[in-house]
């Protein structure tokens, strides 16, 4: 069973685990929800124009650069790509789904991976992205953006550089 625990980190509210699962496993499929064309916060991307809202638990997934699960959003489901511990909290990386997050912010998840910055895909290196299981429509749009850089590289580097934040070298 999940539960979630609330007040418990800096995100205010964790899914955890009662049991253990192991590796491959498939912890949850996702029904109930409604489709959306607009990103908020509590959406979760599963197309280039698409993304799902009332997830119920799954609203309560916190991001991580080093995560235990993936959303799989072809078939809807949340995979174990690790052995989870009992109480353990399951995290995903946000950017396998988001293109462009609605609500970016400073990851303290502590992983020596860290991206820092957590605004989507499209504000990572394809380098950083090969690190993770990306979901086809990042790859997808990741691919586009490329081929678009290749075809106006001044044009694309202006609209990318993100606003109202310092990146690190
Ligand atoms: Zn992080």
């Amino acid at each position: 069973m999940l539960r979630v625990e609330r007040g418990g980190s800096a995100y205010g509210a964790r899914l955890i685990t009662d049991q253990p699962i192991r590796n491959g496993e498939v912890i949850f499929t996702i029904t109930g929800h409604r489709v959306t064309h607009k990103a908020t916060y509590q959406t979760v991307q599963i197309g280039i124009d698409t993304h799902i809202e009332e997830l119920g638990v799954l609203a309560y997934m916190n991001h991580s650069c080093q995560p235990n699960t993936i959303i799989d959003t072809t078939h809807l489901t949340v995979v174990a790509i690790r052995d989870i511990q009992a109480n353990e909290e399951l995290n995903f990386f946000y950017p396998s789904t988001e293109w462009e997050m609605d609500r970016p912010f400073i990851c303290l998840c502590g992983a020596s991976q860290c991206v820092r910055l957590v605004a989507g895909a499209r504000y990572l290196s394809i380098d950083t992205l090969s690190r993770y299981f990306i979901n086809e429509h990042i790859r997808d749009l990741a691919v586009a953006a490329l081929d678009k850089a290749r075809s106006a590289p001044d044009e694309v580097l202006a609209q990318a550089a993100p606003t109202g934040h310092s990146r690190q070298a």
